[in-house]
């Protein structure tokens, strides 16, 4: 049984989802305590619990503790087992973190699955859809799994009620190394709007448009989504290399105005467009948990995460498999596994 303090390093919900797929990944039982302890509102919410029980349903795990305000649990793993699982967050909590939980597991499992997820598909702090579909889960295909995702429905922060669905064909892990991204193919701005007033997306692309001035006038466009949908407000900066896509993300929230949000997630862009690094600041620490399970290989990345850390002690508490982290060329950073 391991038992980890939820409050150290990141002290979020991550380290809770890296334990759940690490302990089904390797037959662990631990214990947690503090469950984001380094958070505002420390305990679990509504999308940590959704998080858990789909690592029960797909592992069957025994979860004790598992309840929404609740900072402490214990869960046993069981068998993963394939198939076809449906999980509702009930909230705008994340559906990429949802999958987040369950997908290496499902991956290296002994037939394919299919997940329907559901909850927000665009929301703060979380892998927004594109990022899942055109930078994550290419570099997972790599490695020999076959994904496929799509967006039934956007879902945003309030009110959620998005879709996707996963399809995941399992396949071994291959080790590969991914650091050269190639040279630089397209870059786009995409404003996502609904129910906001009407010049949000206008000024968001204008605020992009200084901050990335050497992108062609094209590669900035909004896109009005039905009002059933909203209120919901995502800009998307999107930078196509040969080897991989990274997609930076801004969302809308009360009290923010359009231009900083748009300025943030420009400027993450350019940070990441200066580096020569193949991951941006959000995949490095999601490549981890399956580069761990390949046995081997490398990534470069931009300047190393707190979530980077925190997952890679997890990692190696539960496998024994540790990373080696070093200054690469262009500013960049090697992340290899030893
Ligand atoms: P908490 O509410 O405790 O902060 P959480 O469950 O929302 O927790 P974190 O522990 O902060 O989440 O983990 C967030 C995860 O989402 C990390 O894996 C991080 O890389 C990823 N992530 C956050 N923002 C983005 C983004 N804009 N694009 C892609 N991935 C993101």
């Amino acid at each position: 049984m391991i038992t980890i303090d939820g409050s150290e390093g990141e002290g979020g919900g991550q380290v809770l989802r890296y334990s759940a797929a690490l302990s089904l990944l390797t037959g662990e039982p631990f214990t947690i305590t503090n469950i984001r302890g380094g958070r505002a509102k420390p305990g679990l919410m509504r999308q940590h619990v959704t998080a858990l029980e789909a690592a029960c349903a797909i592992g069957g795990a025994e979860c004790s503790g598992l309840a929404v305000g609740s900072s402490e649990l214990t869960f046993r793993p069981g068998t993963v087992t394939p198939g076809e699982y449906h999980f509702a967050v009930g909230t705008a909590g994340s559906t990429g973190l949802v999958l987040q939980t369950v997908l290496v597991p499902l991956m290296l499992a002994d037939k394919p699955s299919r997940l329907v997820i559901e909850g927000g598909t665009h929301a703060m702090a979380a892998p927004p859809f594109e990022f899942l579909q055109k930078t994550l889960l290419p570099v997972l295909e790599r490695m020999g799994p076959k994904l496929s995702i799509t967006l039934d429905r956007h879902g945003f922060y309030p009110r959620g009620g998005g879709r996707i669905v996963v399809d995941i064909e399992p396949a071994p892990l291959r080790v590969i190394t991914c650091t050269d991204r190639g040279s630089f193919k397209a870059g786009k701005a995409e404003a996502l709007v609904t129910g906001v007033p009407f010049d949000v997306a206008d000024r968001e692309l204008a605020s992009a448009r200084k901050v990335l001035a050497e992108w062609p006038e094209d590669a900035f466009a909004s896109v009005q989504l039905p009002a059933e949908l909203g209120p919901g407000n995502v800009l998307l900066v999107a930078a196509e290399f040969e080897h991989v896509t990274e997609v930076m993300s801004g969302f809308g929230k009360l009290g923010v105005p359009a231009e900083r949000l748009a300025k943030t997630a420009a400027k993450r862009m350019t940070g990441y467009l200066a580096s020569q690094a193949f991951a941006g600041p959000y995949l490095q620490d999601q490549l981890l948990l399956p580069f761990a399970m390949a046995g081997g290989g490398a990534f470069t990345t931009v300047k190393l995460s707190l979530h980077t850390r925190t997952a890679a002690d997890l990692i190696e508490r539960f496998t024994g498999r540790g990373f080696n982290f070093a200054e690469s060329e262009g500013g960049a950073h090697l992340v290899e596994v030893r």
